[in-house]
Order: C-alpha cells, then structure tokens, then sequence
C-alpha cells in the first residue's frame, strides 16, 4: 500500500478492488498540486471561508482529495463546516474512497453520484478533469447555479489531460480562466466565477438511432449520458456482436455486462420477450444510460439495473446468460484486469451449462484467458478485427 504525504496528514491509499499485486499508486501528481496549493491559500482570508463552507470535489479519482479534505476538517481547530462533498461517476471510485477514509479515520465525507442532485451552494469547488470533455461539460453545468461570485473554483490534472477545448469549458461555463505553471507534468486551472455568464442547460442526453445493419440493434432509439462509452454512434464491436448475439427464446435471465447504454441488453430484450435482463456497469452514467434506452424502446421484459464491479456480489449460480464487450483500459492504463474480473464473476454467477459470450478485439487474446477459466471456448463469429466468442460453464 502507498502512502500519500498531505498538507493535513499521511494516508494509505489504495485502488478498488484492492489487489495487493498492484502496484499502481491511487493518486497522481495533480492531486498533490492542488492540496499544496489550498494549503498555501489557507491563510487568505477568502479562502479560509470559503473552505469553512460547502467544498466540492468533481472527479476524485480513488478518493485521494476527498480523504485529505475530510482530514482536514476533522483537524481543523476552529468550527468545522460540513462534510466535503464527492460528485463521482464510478462506483469503483466511490468504494475506493470510502475504504481509504475508514482506514484513515479521515472523518466524514457526503460521497454524490454525477447522477443526484448537486449541492445548491458550493464555496470551493475542486475538479479532477475527467477523461471524458463531454463529462466535464455536463458537470460543470450541472454545477454552475450553485457557483457565486466568491466560490474558489480550481481544476487539476495532468498537463496531457488539459487542453485548450478544456480551459473553453471553464471559461464559457464558470467564467475567466488561466492555469499554472507545471509541476511534475501536473496544471492547475483556476477559474474566477462571472454570476453574469448566461446559464445553459446541459445538452446532455443525446439520443441518436441504429442504422438498419446492426442485428438485434437495427432500429433502436439510443439514450447516451454525458461520457459513456460510444455516446455518438454504435461501436464496430457492438455492432459486430449484435449482429451474432444468441437469439434462443427465454425464459433465461440474462446480464448485459459492462452495459454502457444499454444497447446490448435492450436487443436482447427485443428479441427475447421471455428474457428477464440485468444491467450492470460501474458507472452511474451508464447505468441512467441503459435504463433511459431500455425505457425508449418499450421493451416489456422486467429488468434490472445495477452500478457494480462486474458480477460481484451476484449470488451464485444465478444468471443464464452474460454477453459483454469488455473495456480494455481504466483511467488511461491499457490494462485487462477489468475484463479477467468480468470473466472470474460472471463463472461464478452463471448457473451449470450458463454461458458467457464476450465480443473483443482478435488481438487481445481473450479466447486464452476464456479457456483457462472455462475449459472451453468456441469462435461464434469472426472477421479482420473483432471476434464473438462464447464459454460454457461445466
Ligand atoms: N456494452 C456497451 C457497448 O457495447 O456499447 C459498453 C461497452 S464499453 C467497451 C465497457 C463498459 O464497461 C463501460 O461502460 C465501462 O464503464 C464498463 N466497466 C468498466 N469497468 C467495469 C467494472 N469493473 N464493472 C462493470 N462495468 C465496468
């Protein structure tokens, strides 16, 4: 476990799920950048009342600012103000930083998800920039009524994650902006609030349709939340599955894993009246994704829709049938942990003679892995890029 050295104490910060093979730190140089920084502005006066207010924190990725700032308001000698508050889409973030304020005793925090209702007052607000720019975009506005004329608003990242399209969004939502100097290839953004800028709504969601060449998807109205996964037009894999989905008529209950917005399960659904679906994602915009289109195509099998990691926590033997196109990277790190914890949760989640069919690049080998969990694993389908292949559970 690393620890991180903060202007209010030292923390033992990990991922989630915690795995002791990993060795990725569960903060980054950014997040450093900005504690310094509050705590070199924590003699303003401004600043110091602003911090006794409602603090926000946008984008926490592991839960690195908001246990600082919990400890820092347990610490603080003077009368506390409430609890800092987290906005976060991932449900592994937000597990993440409640561990990490536990075994700190770091103190209380309000951990939000992009998809509740934000706070209508917010003195200090504090962005970790998301990978996603349309995220950005969504949550600033969601967030700018609450912002006035004295809120402290500063963003963090690394300098590869700032970009001019970003500093547009500070700038035409909160209002004058500028950065900082680099630090360890970190950038801080600081935005001073105009009350006078107009208020847009947030243009998300957006909903586009499926071409008539998309299997079980052609026709489908899609919903898509601000940074999911393909939010403007169907994935070649996803297409590529849709078009060698199983089509065996229910009852069976079926998972839609890693669902994005929904489009593989609501196809599922359409196909198979008697198909009961679950929709699992670790994102909070995902999940409001693929309920939103389950919902828009009138499908009327009953279904369910859950922000997991994977098929933890399902009880055993209890699905039919999982399809998924696994993520091959988290948080900028090609990595293909997500996609051998997809396949260890669903094994354990399908019932004997269940199976499990992912779609995936041919180049990422997942047929290797399949066999080593399974026993067993078939090539449904195949072409230069992608391959459908399905594993039984004996
Ligand atoms: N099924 C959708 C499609 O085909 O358009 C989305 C596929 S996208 C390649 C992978 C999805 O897996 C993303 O929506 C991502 O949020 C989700 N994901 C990543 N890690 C996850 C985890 N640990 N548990 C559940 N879902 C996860």
């Amino acid at each position: 476990m690393n620890r991180s050295i903060t202007p209010w104490g030292e923390h033992a910060l990990t991922r989630y799920p915690e795995d002791p093979r990993d060795q990725l730190r569960a903060w980054d140089a950014s997040d450093d950048y900005l504690l310094r920084h509050l705590a070199d502005r924590e003699a303003e006066d401004g600043v110091r009342a602003a911090l006794g207010g409602t603090v926000v924190v946008v984008g926490d990725r592991w839960g690195a600012l908001t246990t600082a700032l919990a400890a820092r308001r347990t610490a603080s000698a003077g009368p506390a103000g409430p609890p800092p508050v987290q906005i976060s889409d991932s449900y592994l973030g937000q597990q993440a930083t409640r561990a990490n304020l536990a075994r700190n005793e770091a103190g209380e925090a309000r951990l939000l998800s992009t998809r509740d209702t934000p706070p209508d007052r917010v003195d200090v607000l504090l962005v970790r920039v998301p990978k996603s720019l349309a995220l950005l975009e969504d949550q600033l506005r969601r967030l700018a009524p609450a912002v006035h004329a004295d809120t402290v608003v500063v963003g963090t990242g690394m300098v590869k994650e700032i970009h001019t399209s970003t500093l547009d969004l500070f700038e035409r939502i909160i209002g004058p902006t500028r950065t900082s100097l680099a630090e360890k290839k970190a950038r801080l953004i600081f935005s001073t609030p105009d009350p006078s800028l107009a208020r847009a709504p947030s243009p998300w969601p957006k909903t586009y349709q499926v071409d008539a060449d998309a299997g079980l998807a052609s026709g489908l109205t899609v919903v898509n939340h601000a940074g999911v996964f393909c939010a403007e037009r169907l994935d070649i894999g996803t297409r590529f599955f849709c078009k060698n989905m199983p089509t065996g008529d229910g009852p069976f209950r079926a998972v839609d894993l890693g669902c994005g917005n929904g489009v593989i399960g609501t196809a599922l659904a359409a196909a198979n009246p008697r198909a009961e679906v679950l929709f699992a994602d670790e994102s909070h915009q995902a999940v409001a994704s693929a309920e939103a289109t389950y919902a828009k195509n009138g499908a009327a099998n009953p279904a369910e829709f859950a922000v997991a990691d994977a098929l933890d926590g399902l009880a055993p033997g209890s699905v039919d049938l999982v399809l998924s196109n696994p993520p091959f990277h988290s948080h900028q790190a090609m990595t293909d942990a997500t996609a051998w914890r997809m396949f260890t949760t669903s094994r354990r989640a399908l019932r004997q003679g269940g199976e499990l069919w992912i779609v995936g690049n041919r180049h990422l080998g997942y047929h290797l892995k399949l066999k080593r969990l399974y026993g067993n694993c078939e090539l449904v389908a195949g072409d230069a890029k992608f391959v459908v292949l399905r594993a039984v559970k004996r």
